[in-house]
């Protein structure tokens, strides 16, 4: 199954896209970001990522997908010129907004697919809000860590590595530029500053990406392939509904 672009809310006609979320009682949201990723990936690859994702994910839920704009949590990006940010709380009302009308539509559920690690914190805080506000059910799927769980040597768990060049592979192969590499920061020191930030216990906050990459990026973005891109990105999109499927079948019948 290759991408589905046509899930996309805004290329659906208003009485279609109000059948299947009526029907399904489920809408995809996806959250991505605009960001540096060194000179061989674009600056909306974890947009672009998370909307691959996104798009199969609403596929296999016969249902719609829409993103929250292209735009993310990214302020430690600001460093490199072109990166993009909300304010949190700009996040929160955007996602809370939208909630309401795919509420208003009929999707009770509302599944988002995030693939960008500074959304996440944010993301649980709006999710919060919706759910209260609006009485939706939120579920996150955090696309990028189930990616690198899934192939944990094979998907590393970089900045503009093998994983997110996959990732931008799946979506548009166009849009890759290897033979634009630019130079990589140690990939050592790259994954011991990133795993403090990733810590479960007692963790810092990020500030400055500089602190994890000097240069921007890290990792093996020459080890990615199209076959298997696409290949990772199903199996992806398999584990969110199925996972997701757990939660709604765990917390009340699903509606569809
Ligand atoms: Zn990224």
């Amino acid at each position: 199954m290759p991408r589905h672009p046509e899930r996309q809310l805004e290329r659906i006609s208003q009485p279609v896209a109000a059948e299947l979320m009526k029907r399904s009682g489920i809408a995809v949201v996806v959250a991505g970001s605009i960001e540096q990723h060194g000179s061989h990936l674009p600056l909306g690859t974890d947009l672009f990522a998370a909307l691959s994702i996104g798009e199969r994910v609403a596929e296999r839920l016969d249902t719609i997908v829409v993103t929250l704009g292209s735009v993310g949590i990214a302020h430690y990006h600001g460093g490199w010129a072109g990166s993009l940010t909300l304010k949190p709380e700009t996040m929160i009302t955007v996602f809370v907004d939208i909630c309401e009308g795919l509420k208003d539509a009929g999707a009770n559920r509302i599944l988002v697919v995030n693939w960008h690690e500074g959304n996440s914190a944010t993301m649980r805080i709006a999710a919060d809000r919706a759910q209260m506000v609006h009485g939706v059910q939120v579920v996150v799927g955090e696309s990028h860590i189930i990616t690198n769980s899934l192939h944990p040597d094979e998907m590393e768990f970089t900045h503009s590595g093998a994983m997110e060049t996959s990732a931008v592979l799946a979506y548009d192969a166009s849009l890759v530029h290897l033979e634009s590499l630019a130079e990589p920061s140690d990939r050592e020191a790259g994954d011991e500053a990133h795993e403090l930030f990733r810590r479960r216990d007692v963790y810092p906050i990020m500030r400055d990406f500089h602190d994890v990459a000097p240069t921007g990026w890290y990792g093996h973005p020459e080890t990615a392939t199209v076959a298997r891109s696409e290949e990772i990105a199903e199996e992806v999109a398999d584990h969110i509904v199925r996972r997701a499927k757990e939660v709604w079948d765990a917390l009340g019948k699903v509606s569809h």
